[in-house]
């Protein structure tokens, strides 16, 4: 991506005085307004162009006289039609735009430009916890599964006596964290789509941060049965004749069971099961791990139309780096691929990589075809204060987030990932959602933001990656990375995407902590329900 910044030669301050717009590709007809006031009505650039009207920052200036449908172009590709005429200097707000129709699934090129490798990068490591299935943790938690929402209140009341009375004798485990959702009864179980909740909670309970091996905490009565849940695992049932045991079989405390006398009794038959595994998680040690044991999933939310030139790059450099060292980085979010699918199925390692992306698009088509809906009911008023004019711009700057090499698998939504390299995981683009379908397959998180969001997981590491320097000063114990830099000309995409590449190695090590993990910003679990409710 040729990024071209137009500024005066004393502009290099974070706070521009003079006007500065940056245009991504050389046939782009718009550019961007970096300066964070925006620019005044009569301003002109030391090129000569000169704004007719006020553009607040990231919003869209004409380089050029549009006439009604003439097209518009952003990252060299089509992002709309004008509707009316825009003067030269003009701000193009997103009412001024016709969205084009999204691109023919059966037209598009398979694997016909795929990448070549990249130079390896050897000899790349972190400190993580090497698990007995192969899988290596970046963090050290004791994870309780549940089955359904109904249990949720019982197992958090048990997750805080767990953290009051016996975390304080395992100095080894980082934390203890309840996987509560939503799911779990009243449900179409043997519905078509049923599959991806299940999928993604049974992954998720396996998960390489809680050593692989789960504890499951169940009703009874519900519809997701734990071995539904957890199909192949030998789970063990509390039995008080029997306990102690201990063994690397998951377990599972049923609330409903005759032995279980009362309120206490439940939390007592947690909380027994819970020490033991803290005995065993607290003997697990930080390892050197090769860094091809990262799998790193890429998430964007609330975006604005810096994101596509600073912060998304920069991860797209990243990915890179990990391709290079080996990991799997996985990107996401169908609805802000499909209108940039056509510059992805050419780079699809094989042909039926390419099918296999093209029929997690048509899916999602029908799928919201089905909900009376189409890709335009994406963009969020955020990502429209913050200069995205549609969903096909959005879609543009977010799949920068990708870098440059051969996507290897594509994985349908609560499918874990298996390949290494770059892989593509459809999931919805909601950040909860999409996180929570990730935590399928990752070990670490890298979430890019223009407006702000305070998101977090308990699960993984979240990094969070400024698409602005404004938002990185005024949420300066948020922030980790700030990509702003890269559009006032202070940083290049290929530095910050070195310090972001560098600090996902310290925060997978543990020697450094994200603001999320500081300060303890763990949203909730929503796995993705398209199956319906009973
Ligand atoms: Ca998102």
């Amino acid at each position: 991506m040729g990024l071209s910044v137009i500024q005066r030669p004393n502009c290099v301050t974070l706070r521009c005085v003079d006007p500065l717009r940056i245009q991504v590709h050389s046939k782009d007809n718009v550019a961007i307004v970096v300066n964070p006031e925006g620019l005044a009505a009569g301003v002109a650039f030391s090129d000569g162009l000169k704004l007719v009207e006020s553009i607040p920052q990231s919003h869209k200036v004409a380089l050029k006289r549009f006439a009604p449908g003439d097209l518009i172009i952003r990252y060299g590709e089509v992002i709309g039609t004008a509707n009316r005429e825009i003067p030269v200097g003009g701000w193009i707000r997103e009412d001024m735009l016709n969205l084009p129709v999204a691109p023919p699934l059966d037209q598009l090129a398979l694997a016909t430009a795929v990448p070549q490798p990249l130079a390896p990068l050897a000899g790349q490591t972190f400190e993580g916890y090497r698990n007995a299935d192969g899988t290596v943790g970046t963090k050290n938690i004791l994870g309780i599964t549940t089955t359904v929402q109904c249990v949720a209140p019982t197992v958090d009341y048990a997750v805080r006596r767990i953290k009051a009375e016996l975390l304080p004798r395992f100095p080894n485990v980082d934390d203890v964290v309840a996987i509560t959702h939503t799911y779990g009864c009243g449900v179409a179980i043997d519905a078509p789509g049923a599959g991806i909740p299940v999928r993604t909670l049974g992954h998720i309970s396996r998960h390489a941060n809680f050593g692989g091996s789960p504890l499951v905490v169940s009703l009874g009565c519900e519809k997701l049965q734990p071995m539904r849940l957890l199909p192949g695992e030998n789970l063990r049932p509390f039995n008080n004749s029997t306990f102690p045991i201990f063994n690397e079989d998951p377990y599972v405390v049923r609330l409903q069971d005759a032995d279980l006398r009362g309120f206490g009794d439940m939390i007592s038959a947690i909380m027994r099961f819970a020490e033991k595994r803290l005995e065993e998680l607290n003997r697990r040690q930080r390892t050197t791990c090769p860094a091809s044991e990262l799998n790193v999933g890429l998430q964007c939310g609330g975006s604005d139309a810096f994101s596509g030139v600073t912060c998304n790059p920069a991860v797209g450099y990243a990915a890179d780096l990990l391709v290079r060292s080996g990991a799997s980085v996985m990107f996401s979010e169908v609805t802000e691929v499909r209108d940039a699918v056509h510059l992805l199925t050419p780079r699809c390692a094989t042909q039926d990589i390419a099918r296999d992306l093209i029929r997690e698009m048509r899916w999602y088509d029908e799928y919201l075809g089905r909900g009376g809906a189409d890709r335009s009911a994406n963009p969020t008023p955020g990502n429209k204060r913050g200069g995205l004019s549609n969903v096909v711009e959005k879609a543009l700057g977010s799949v920068a987030k990708a870098g440059t090499s051969a996507i290897s698998m594509v994985a349908s939504h609560g499918d874990k990932v298996t390949a290494k390299g770059l892989t593509f995981a459809a999931t919805p683009a909601s950040d909860f959602i999409c996180g929570t379908q990730q935590l399928a397959s990752m070990n670490m998180h890298v979430f890019t933001t223009g407006e702000g969001t305070p998101y977090g997981l308990a699960l993984v590491p979240v990094v969070k990656v400024s698409s602005r320097t404004a938002l990185a000063e005024r949420w300066h114990d948020l922030i980790d990375v700030d990509a702003g830099r890269i559009a006032t000309g202070q940083a290049t995409i290929e530095s910050v995407g070195w310090e972001l590449y560098r600090f996902i190695l310290d925060v997978a090590s543990g020697r450094k902590k994200t603001w999320a993990d500081h300060w303890g910003l763990h949203n909730a679990l929503a796995p993705f329900n398209p199956g319906p409710v009973t």
